[in-house]
């Protein structure tokens, strides 16, 4: 795909009507197209839907946020996994209140410049909420870009590429097209080209789709996550799961609450790592307790 083929446009009409209808396409609120992005890394959408909507009700802003502070925002996140993330938004939350009076700056540095805030959400934000004809590349549109350009890219490669690309005035419009199409026609494994809108467009198609696949390995695409189950990250998250019940859990019980047997793995480590993240608190007897 090019700034100057018709896959541009092909790509907007496919979307017009396989557009998928997911709550946050409705709002222009900084904040709450934030919260949706920082849920959707990691969770899949028909999870983060109905826990997105709850989380806005609890705090339906950074000020509502930054008040009721980290360890209320770790109680709302249970079962959404990766909790570091409950944190980060937290952290950002005040940054904006205290930087920036809450409302987000319109800017890309300066979204940049708060915590947890990495190029692919500042990016999303400036897109989905402001509007800014600018590109996001996550796994999927940066499969997308690997592909049709039929080569694996760089960082600053797919990033430009994907910036060049947006129609002036349609960044909106033009990003929800390239996740959705990376979503739901160039999949990992099976990209369903026969139907795809660019494949005119696109090089790796074209030439037949020789391996290697030009998107393992390219920017932003992702490698597959590590085995959970059984693995010390697992038990790590049902100890959090124990502090979230409210009452705090002695160093005997961690071991347990982990779901380890004795010598299985470091249950103390697991105590640390989770307050050295900002998930729990140690109380004076040394116990876990949320933040
Ligand atoms: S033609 Fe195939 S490989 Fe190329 S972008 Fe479309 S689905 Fe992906």
């Amino acid at each position: 795909m090019t700034t100057t083929d018709s896959g541009r446009h092909e790509l907007l009409g496919w979307w017009e009507a396989a557009r998928r209808d997911v709550p946050w396409r409705h709002t222009r609120d900084p904040w709450a197209v934030l919260v949706s992005e920082v849920m959707l890394q990691q969770t899949q959408v028909g999870r983060v839907a109905p826990r997105w909507q709850r989380f806005l009700e609890r705090f339906p802003t950074t000020a509502a946020c930054a008040v009721a502070g980290a360890g209320a925002v770790v109680e709302e996140w249970a079962g959404l996994g990766y909790n570091r993330r409950a944190v980060a938004l937290h952290s950002c939350a005040t940054a904006v209140e205290e930087r920036h009076g809450g409302a987000f700056p319109d800017d890309l540095d300066a979204l940049l410049a708060l915590p947890g805030i990495g190029p692919y959400t500042a990016r999303a934000v400036l897109a989905f909420a402001f509007e800014r004809d600018v590109a996001v590349v996550d796994t999927n549109v940066g499969r997308v870009l690997a592909r049709t350009a039929g080569q694996r890219l760089t960082a600053r490669d797919a990033q430009a590429r994907a910036d060049a690309l947006v129609p002036a005035g349609e960044g909106w419009a033009w990003n929800q097209a390239m996740l959705d199409l990376g979503a739901a026609v160039c999949a990992k494994r099976a990209p369903a080209c026969e139907r795809c809108p660019v494949a005119a467009a696109c090089r790796w198609a074209r030439a037949g789709r020789p391996q290697p696949d030009p998107a393992v390995g390219s920017h932003a695409v992702s490698r597959g996550q590590s085995r959970f189950a059984g693995s010390f990250r697992q038990g790590r998250a049902r100890l959090l799961d124990a502090v979230r019940l409210g009452e705090p859990v002695p160093p005997e019980r961690w071991a347990e609450a982990c779901g380890w047997s004795a010598g299985e793995h470091d249950a103390s480590r697991a105590a640390a790592t989770l307050v050295a993240d900002g998930l729990a608190a140690f109380t004076p007897d040394g116990a876990l307790v949320l933040p």
